[in-house]
């Protein structure tokens, strides 16, 4: 018998017949011995349609003028789901009970629409699956220093399944989504990706801090921290699947290299949609420019990505970074009314229609040349790179949005992706 936490994303809980689907699963779990924490996500487009109405109702107003109410409001999907799901396990025979964020506690900060979680108090959980319950906890939120309800940034169900799973000394952390593992590349993007049977922690970490939504950046942290072991999984095979194979399905995050058993060199591509480019041009080439521009732009509160400063000519040059596109207008702003003026450069401009394609793979450590082969494939698809960063265990390139697929597309063959690995 082990303590086992379970997480169902928003399209595995996105109808009535689903969510029972998802109690009859989890009710062979528990009559196989099993005491069961399961973390739910809103039903599908639940999440939207409540951040929609705020839209409707409050038009124009930036996001963190309102972040309050805007988390009281997206925190309901996950109180609905949990309580469905609780009522369909109780229909199922078993006893089951569903609490809020606040109820458990999840405690976070007070960042409210990106809440980091602080500590959880799992007394009353415990007490209840002793007392042989299967415990229903909602994903995605928690509670603040002052009692306000608070969510953990998209996609965070996963990480409130992963730190409850850390909190309680889980024996696994099974996240069930709509695919079936973690895939050498988006499978929506990419008909030919592969599964990985295994995928280390550093590659998920970069993978998933690159664009891959698979899984939230968060969670992955908080399973490397806490060595939560934990698996991605498919929500639609049928329920009544023999549970030993169930348990070896899916893709398993690994904290061993040598664990690792599929040595390619690089093991994942990912994409990310979200950045903007802001160049500011004719800037003074002299000491403290970078600071200047990028001091001033992590006093909004704005994340920088990217950077590349060009050669200079005539004592002038270009510097360029990327931002998330949600803070482009506002980073733009604030370099135009606060920077340009007092730094003496010529413009801002920048470009929305861009996005960052990157390879992964701990093999890129001990292999040259990755990175080249990269830019060569790009260049013989006519894919101009406009920016470049990189890491020990990746690449990333910044080109127009509009060639995306192909991008991933020929990377993934040009590193034999989509080939089983040897
Ligand atoms: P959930 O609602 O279950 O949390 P998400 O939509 O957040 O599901 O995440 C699952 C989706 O992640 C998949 O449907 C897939 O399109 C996308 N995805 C992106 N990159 C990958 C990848 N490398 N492997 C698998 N899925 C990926
Ligand atoms: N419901 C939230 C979202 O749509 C959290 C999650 O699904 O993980 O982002
Ligand atoms: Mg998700």
């Amino acid at each position: 018998m082990a303590l086992i936490v379970h997480k169902y994303g928003g399209t595995s809980m996105g109808s009535t017949e689903r969510i029972r689907n998802v109690a009859k699963r989890v009710a062979k779990w528990a009559r196989a011995g099993h005491q069961m924490v399961v973390v739910p996500s809103a039903m599908s487009g639940e999440t939207n349609r409540l951040l929609g109405l705020a839209k409707e109702l409050a038009p124009g107003t930036p996001d963190d003028a309102h972040a309050r109410e805007l988390d009281m409001l997206a925190a309901t999907g996950e109180q609905a789901s949990s309580a469905l799901l609780a009522l369909a396990l109780q229909s199922e025979g078993l006893q089951a009970v569903s609490y809020a964020g606040w109820q458990v506690q999840v405690k976070t900060d007070s960042a409210f629409t990106k809440a980091r979680i602080e500590s959880i108090d799992d007394a009353r959980v415990r007490a209840d699956l002793e007392a042989g319950r299967v415990v229903v906890v909602t994903g995605f939120q928690g509670v603040d220093e002052a009692g306000n309800i608070t969510t953990l940034g998209r996609g965070g169900s996963d990480t409130s399944a992963v730190a409850i799973a850390a909190a309680m000394k889980a024996a696994e952390c099974l996240i069930y989504t709509d695919v079936d593992g973690v895939y050498t590349t988006d499978p929506r993007v990419e008909p030919d990706a592969r599964r990985l049977l295994t995928v280390s922690f550093e590659e998920m970490l970069e993978m998933a801090s690159l664009g891959s939504k698979v899984l939230q950046i968060r969670s992955v942290e908080f399973a490397g921290k806490y060595k939560v072991p934990l698996r991605v999984l498919s929500s639609f095979t049928p329920w009544d699947i023999d549970i030993n194979e169930e348990a070896k399905s899916g893709t398993l995050i690994t904290f061993e290299e040598d664990e690792h058993m599929e040595q390619a060199v690089v093991s994942g591509i990912a994409f990310n949609r979200d950045e903007a480019k802001i160049s500011v041009l004719g800037v003074p080439d002299k000491p403290g420019i970078a600071y200047h521009i990028l001091g001033a732009v992590a006093d909004a509160n704005i994340e920088v990505d990217v950077i590349i400063q060009n050669l200079s000519k005539d004592g002038r040059t270009d510097f360029s970074f990327t931002v998330n596109r949600n803070d482009y207008a506002k980073a733009v702003d604030l370099l135009k009314a606060k920077v340009l003026p007092t730094l003496g450069a010529a413009e801002v401009v920048g470009d929305t229609k861009i996005c960052k394609v990157s390879i992964v793979g701990i093999g890129m450590r001990s292999h040259v040349g990755v990175a080249a082969r990269m830019f060569r494939v790009l260049s013989e698809e006519g894919i101009n790179i406009q920016m470049i960063s990189t890491s020990e265990i990746k690449t990333s390139v910044v080109i127009d949005e509009k060639y995306m697929e192909l991008a991933v597309r020929a990377l993934h063959k040009a590193f034999d992706l989509d080939q089983p690995a040897s």
